[in-house]
């Protein structure tokens, strides 16, 4: 694990002149290019193989340089910004006027975070401006939350990996889109609906297809077969083959930490179906249940 500013310098320089680069964040590891660069932003799509239509999220040092990218920073986003950031937790404002629709899929809105990981936030200071970073994996795959994950999905095609260690959290921030009243979460994550609630009035629970671009049934899937089956339920197909079973109702934020390096570790060992016993739909268990559903879709 990398301790010293020497790699977030090294990072910085590499990133101001115009390269890609995997930075750690406490939900998954990102790569990242300065949010105005074109040219290294399409390196980040080209990369992942993502669709030029999926808005990236931009991440900054803090809420005052997060603004900057807004039109108009309501009360409420101001309170969301005050509470939870740096955190697990993004947010959609309408975008200013200079904020490119490289970044946004052509969109009126733009996706702006706070990452609580120290050296991110060392990295972003000495940038000094937004840097867009989707997960740092082939689009559509298991999202990746240590180093050695992103060596493995981009390999050489990244100028550098920025080693944080194992993430803490494991899955992805919670999305809450800030431009309809009462604001909508459109992913559910680490700050949970509970969460919001204790600092704004109301929010609306994803439903129905997501306004989300690039929120797909199908996504973060590995090759195995997953069966999902709740709590105490016994799985309606019949199992073949190697199978591994993982139970994520005892404690969901240990499972959440651990999600994808378990859907890693079963391809990596051959395993031909994975059964997870899930969590209650409240709190993290949501986010669970959510990127599990998509990852075990189509398959
Ligand atoms: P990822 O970078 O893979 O964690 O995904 C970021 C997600 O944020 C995208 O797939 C979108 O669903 C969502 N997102 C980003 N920008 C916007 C936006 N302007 N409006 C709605 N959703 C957005
Ligand atoms: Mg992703």
């Amino acid at each position: 694990m990398s301790t010293s500013g020497v790699d977030v310098d090294r990072a910085a320089r590499l990133l101001l002149g115009g390269g890609v680069v995997a930075i750690p964040t406490e939900t998954v590891y990102g790569l990242a290019a300065t949010a105005r660069d074109a040219i290294a932003v399409r390196r980040v799509y080209d990369l992942k193989g993502r669709p030029a239509s999926h808005p990236l999220i931009v991440h900054f040092a803090d809420a005052d340089g997060a603004g900057e990218w807004a039109q108009h920073w309501s009360p409420e986003t101001d309170a969301l910004a005050q509470r939870f950031w740096p955190g697990p937790l993004t947010l959609i404002v309408e975008r200013a006027d200079f904020v490119p629709d490289f970044v946004t899929g052509g969109l009126s809105s733009v996706a702006l975070r706070v990452p609580d990981h120290a050296l991110t936030l060392q990295l972003l200071r000495v940038v000094g401006d937004g840097l867009a970073a989707p997960s740092a994996n082939k689009f559509g795959l298991v999202s990746p939350t240590t180093a050695q994950h992103v060596r493995a999905d981009l390999g050489n095609g990244v100028d550098y990996v920025l080693d944080g260690g194992p993430c803490r959290i494991g899955v992805e921030s919670t999305i809450v889109d800030c431009t309809v009243d009462p604001p909508q979460i459109l992913r559910p994550g680490a700050v949970t609906v509970e969460d919001i609630e204790t600092v704004i009035r109301s929010v609306a629970a994803s439903s129905g297809p997501s306004r989300a671009p690039g929120m797909l049934s199908s996504h973060y899937a590995p090759k195995c077969r997953l069966v999902l089956v709740e709590s105490g339920a016994r799985p309606t197909e019949p199992m073949s083959g190697s199978t591994r079973t993982l139970d994520a109702r005892v404690n969901p934020s240990t499972f959440a930490r651990e999600m994808y390096a378990e859907l890693r570790r079963a391809d990596d060992d051959g395993i031909d179906s994975l059964l997870i016993e899930l969590p209650e739909p409240r709190g993290i268990g949501l986010a669970i249940r959510d990127r599990l559903s998509k990852a075990a879709a189509g398959r």
